[in-house]
């Protein structure tokens, strides 16, 4: 048996035993959190940074996540690692930025959203939950078509009407069923909620403790693989709002276990089309108004009601950062610098978080950034079908050096 510490409302105080899963407190409706005992987690820490050598990522951090049987790991994982922290070659220099590093949030789904499923995955079967289901604009519903099939439980995935081929190919391919909501991803959250709650099945997104537990590890690996030091700030893509939650939590830890002086400040950048927490966020207000979407060339990051949106920006205040919201036409051009400059093929939505990051420094939103991570998430196979590339595949030419050099202007 392993490390099963339960769940607990950090508003009342109430304590549940892992096995009484709920996703939400019935006495004040907080989300649950998982209750570690941090001075255990200190002790464990205090022998050094668990290394990666290429473990899974619940291989690797498994003393600091709720895994009663670990053994089942094996059957939970699709190699998902600790993701690579990169040195910007050139991008980090045009935006005036002496340390920028990319935090490549991108798994074996083509997405960030694997390091939250594998554990998804893993606890559905430690509960003895017969399926696993969630609601997502795509990736999060790809991720657990997967690791569902990798865990041999099956999965009914929600989406929104306006989804990627790309994205549909691949729930479609791990074997989920897949049921296409005739409206936005608000819609497809309820109408998932609901059938949970009716059928038993595992609700793997939104507010699941686990899956937030799962990522905010994030914040402990930018940590460890900067030798124990903190960035100035790090930035988040921002549609539902978990992963930037997620990570504060972490960071939070740190900082309480007194392995870090300071929160990084925390940034969450929106796209114009849909940015209810930009929106709170200016107008100083930590509730969410939801927002009608307006059309963007990204499916990812329209959430017109994000669930995690007040505590989203609770914790950029506390940390001193910020919500911003860039266009489609920014992120575009962002997504081109960073293929041609950097080497990295995105989707529209893992750009945004450096598009945003741009703007900041260019209207000085914020002063002494020197040290920033950037997490890149989404890879451009993810949406091809609006990709700008579609219209430059070149007309064949025949097999000969003088036609290359004539195509070529050589
Ligand atoms: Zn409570």
């Amino acid at each position: 048996m392993g490390h099963a510490p339960g769940l607990i409302c950090r508003s009342c105080g109430h304590h549940w035993p892992e096995k009484e899963f709920m996703l939400m407190c019935p006495e004040c409706s907080t989300p649950l959190e998982v209750d570690y005992n941090l001075e255990e987690l200190h002790q464990y820490l205090k022998r050094g940074w668990p290394q990666s050598n290429d473990a899974t990522l619940l291989k690797q951090w498994e003393k600091l996540l709720p895994l009663a049987y670990p053994e089942l790991i094996a059957r939970c994982t699709l190699g998902e690692t600790q993701t690579p922290l990169i040195p910007a070659n050139k991008v980090g220099a045009d935006m005036g930025l002496n340390d920028l590093k990319f935090k490549v949030e991108i798994g074996p789904t083509l997405s960030l959203k694997d390091r939250g499923s594998s554990l998804c995955s893993l606890k559905a079967l430690e509960l003895g939950f017969e399926a696993m289901s969630v609601a997502s604009s795509g990736n999060n519903a790809s991720s657990i078509a997967a690791y569902a099939a990798r865990a041999g439980l099956p999965a009914v995935v929600f989406v929104q009407r306006d989804v990627s081929p790309a994205k549909f190919s691949k729930m479609l391919a791990y074997g989920a069923k897949v049921v296409r909501v005739d409206g936005d991803l608000s819609a497809a959250s309820r109408l998932c909620r609901h059938m949970c709650e009716n059928q038993g099945w595992f609700e793997s997104g939104g507010p699941n403790p686990y899956r937030m537990t799962a990522k905010r590890l994030v914040a402990y690996e930018i940590v460890a693989q900067m030798g124990g030091k903190t960035p100035d700030a790090v930035v988040f893509p921002c549609g539902g709002c978990a992963g930037l939650v997620a990570a504060y939590s972490g960071f939070n830890e740190l900082m309480s276990m007194g392995l870090i002086p300071k929160l990084p400040k925390l940034i969450g950048v929106q796209l114009t089309a849909c940015d209810p927490v930009t929106q709170a966020f200016e107008q100083g207000h930590f509730e969410i108004t939801p927002v009608e979407k307006l059309p963007s060339f990204s499916d990812a990051l329209m959430n017109t009601n994000p669930y995690w949106g007040t505590r989203a920006i609770a914790a950029t205040r506390d940390s001193g950062g910020l919500f911003i919201s860039v266009k489609d036409e920014e992120v575009a051009a962002m997504l081109v610098k960073l293929s041609t400059e950097e080497g990295f093929f995105l989707e529209p939505a893992g750009a945004v978080a450096v598009a945003g990051l741009n703007k900041i420094l260019n209207e000085n939103r914020m002063q002494g950034l020197n040290q920033v991570i950037c997490t890149v998430t989404g890879h451009g196979l993810n949406s091809q079908e609006k990709s700008i590339y579609k219209k430059m595949i070149p007309q064949p030419i025949p097999p000969d050096p003088a036609k290359v050099a004539e195509y070529l202007g050589i």
